[in-house]
């Protein structure tokens, strides 16, 4: 199964996509995660891409099609793919649905998730993850039981975002309504779009998001 989280920065897109990954088989393409990954490598992407991202505007769709285009010829997105971050433009989304055509693959379903923005600004501005294992803190809402160590994992560093600050979280809003809600129309026409409450508790999320999928 293929399919799409669609939602603004902090609607939760990456903590859903590693719970649903625990019992559907789906590997998480993150286009976050990719070019965070190539700017800390220091690749040409990652020198491309890097400024850009810390004033909260998006990567150019020719850098973001090319890292999604070389994801997918690795073998291990046959099984199935959650796309985290991507499409984020109408040439983002009809790129996609040209890749998947090209390698013989399905779009399964989109589901948006639905935030508001004022949750967003408070949310995405003061978390942090474990650097071990990924569980995600917040500074108002979420700090571990023992300070400085993961409640999972034990470990002791820990991930800030560079653009996870108020205004670049603005920025990234204006460029999600600007640029990517209009994707929600898109999908619409193609009738494959899920609306969820991305408001609700984690659980309630997952629960939901399982729902749309029909795997309840
Ligand atoms: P994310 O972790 O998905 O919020 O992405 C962090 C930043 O990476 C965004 O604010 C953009 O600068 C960039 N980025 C991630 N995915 C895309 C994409 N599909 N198109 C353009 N820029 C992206």
């Amino acid at each position: 199964m293929n399919i799409i989280l669609l939602g603004p920065p902090g609607a939760g897109k990456g903590t859903q996509a590693r719970i649903l990954m625990d019992t559907i088989a789906f590997v998480q393409l993150s286009t976050g995660d990719m070019l965070r990954a190539a700017v800390a490598a220091g690749t040409e992407v990652g020198k491309k891409a890097k400024a850009v991202m810390e004033a909260g505007q998006l990567v150019s769709d020719e850098i973001v099609i090319g890292v999604v285009s070389d994801r997918l010829d690795e073998p291990d997105t046959k099984a199935g793919v959650i796309f985290d971050g991507f499409p984020r433009t109408a040439a983002q989304a009809e790129a996609l649905a040209r890749l998947l055509a090209e390698k013989g693959l399905t779009l399964d379903a989109v589901v948006s998730m639905e935030v508001d923005d004022e949750l967003l600004v408070d949310r995405v501005s003061g978390r942090y993850t474990c650097a071990g294992c990924g569980e995600g803190y917040h500074d108002r809402h979420k700090q571990p039981a023992k300070a400085g160590v993961c409640d999972s994992c034990g470990g002791t560093e820990f991930n800030r975002r560079a653009e996870d600050n108020a205004e670049t979280v603005r920025a990234r809003l204006d460029a999600y309504h600007s640029e990517t809600a209009p994707l929600i129309d898109y999908y619409t026409g193609t009738g494959k779009l899920r609306m969820v409450d991305g408001m609700a508790e984690i659980d309630e999320v997952t629960r939901s998001i399982r729902k749309a999928l029909g795997q309840d």
